[in-house]
Order: C-alpha cells, then structure tokens, then sequence
C-alpha cells in the first residue's frame, strides 16, 4: 500500500514537457524551425522533438514531410531546397544548423529519424546523423525516435551505449522492444488508450513511456493520472499549467 501510494505521488510529479516539433503554434515560430527549439527551450520545456530525412547527396533536413514546396527531400539535391523558408521567414534548416541551435541550449534533443523510402538510404541517414551528433559533443543531450523499424535497430546499433531509442510506430509490446534494447515506447494516445497496461508493463521492465500528440485537457489529464513520463504536445504550455496544478 505504502509503496503503491508512493509509485502514484512519483507518477504525479514525474510527467516531462516534450515540445512537438519544437515549440511552433506562436507568434515568430513555424514548425520545426531554429526558432521553436529556442523557444520550447525558453519555455523550460524538457525536450524539443523534430524531423530528419537524408537528401540523396547526403545532407540531412529538417522537416516533417517527406516533401517540403513540392520537392521529395530523399530524392532530391540539397541546391533544390536550401533556398526554401519556413512559413516565419527562416531557411528551411538542416540537422546541422539545428544542432548548433541546440548546443547553446539546455532542453533535450528529440530527434525523430524519417522512415525513409529506400531502407539503405536510411541506414546511411542513420550514421550519419549518429556522427554529427557525436561530432557536436551532444550524445548526452540527444534521443532518439523512429516509425522505422529497421530504423530504431541501426540507431540503437550505432548511438553510444545507454542513448535512448524509442519506437513511434504503435504495434509492438513493451516486452517486444525491451528485446530489442529499446528506452520505451512512443505512442500515439489514441494507441495507449487501447492499451493502457503498456505503462505498468514497460514501467515494470524498466523502460519509459512517451505519448504523442497529446493536445487536449482531456488526453493530457489522461496521461498525468496514468503516470507516463513523457507527454508530447504542441500546447506546452497549457501543459505546464496542468501539471503545476
Ligand atoms: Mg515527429
């Protein structure tokens, strides 16, 4: 009973902030730009996520889709698309440009590796956004996510020992990844409503539960009571304010 209620009061005050695509649906900020990472940061927000394809020469973007103004980034040139802006005015940004935007920050980095078309060119996607973020000096500050599952064993493969890498894609068990060395699991709320015995299930193994795009009182309050450690939202805020009630 003791330890029971001590489980629910650490549950209570252990949910972390994750901005989705950084913090964006503001004045001056536009998804996945330098400037929403700046301002989840500013926010005091424990995380900041964003998106990355591979063009086919090599270099990594940062984007949600797997198009942006109509050109396919994994096909493309990076001379097709570094004239592109975001919708505030910035250039559409690569990894690199991210990363160094984050270096002088503290929150952590959430990068989401794109399940890309051609799964040899999401390998080479993979170490090389594994390099860069060794070169940078910010293995600590950098977690990974992915829909691929190809994808989340050549991250777990190439990170550093102890970088946490999570699966997006909703299908597998928390006992399933903890096999394949997984940090947890990264689902959609409408998924963890469906399986709400995942968190005791992944608790219990040791691993960590993160819910996507959680955006109404409503799932966020869901999220707090069921006690999972990490909430993915594009309304941080608001978030902020539940959880400090
Ligand atoms: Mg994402």
């Amino acid at each position: 009973m003791l330890l029971a209620m001590a489980a629910i009061a650490f549950a209570a005050t252990a949910q972390q902030v994750i901005c989705h695509r950084g913090y964006w649906n503001i004045e001056g900020s536009a998804q996945n730009s330098l400037r929403a990472l700046v301002k989840a940061d500013s926010i005091g927000a424990w995380g900041s996520e964003f998106d990355v394809w591979m063009t086919a020469d090599g270099t990594l973007v940062v984007n949600h889709d797997e198009s942006y103004g109509g050109v396919v980034i994994e096909t493309a040139k990076w001379k097709q698309l570094k004239k592109m802006r975001l919708k505030n005015g910035e250039p559409l940004p690569t990894l690199d440009k991210m990363l160094d935007c984050g270096k002088k920050l503290t929150t952590k980095l959430i990068v989401e590796m794109k399940p890309h078309a051609s799964k040899e060119h999401e390998r080479e996607a993979a170490r090389k956004i594994v390099k860069m973020v060794k070169d940078k000096g910010l293995e600590k500050r950098v977690e990974y996510i992915t829909f691929s599952y190809a994808g989340m064993k050549n991250l777990k493969q190439m990170a550093p020992e102890g970088t946490p890498v999570y699966y997006l894609n909703g299908e597998l068990s928390p006992a399933q990844l903890a096999q394949l060395g997984m940090a947890g699991i990264d689902y959609n709320i409408k998924v963890m409503r469906d399986h709400p015995e995942w968190i005791d299930e992944a608790h219990s193994l040791g691993m960590k539960v993160n819910v996507w795009t959680v955006n109404s009182d409503r799932d966020m309050e869901w999220c707090i009571n069921y006690g999972v450690d990490f909430i993915t939202t594009n309304a941080p805020e608001r978030l902020q304010q539940l959880l400090a009630q």
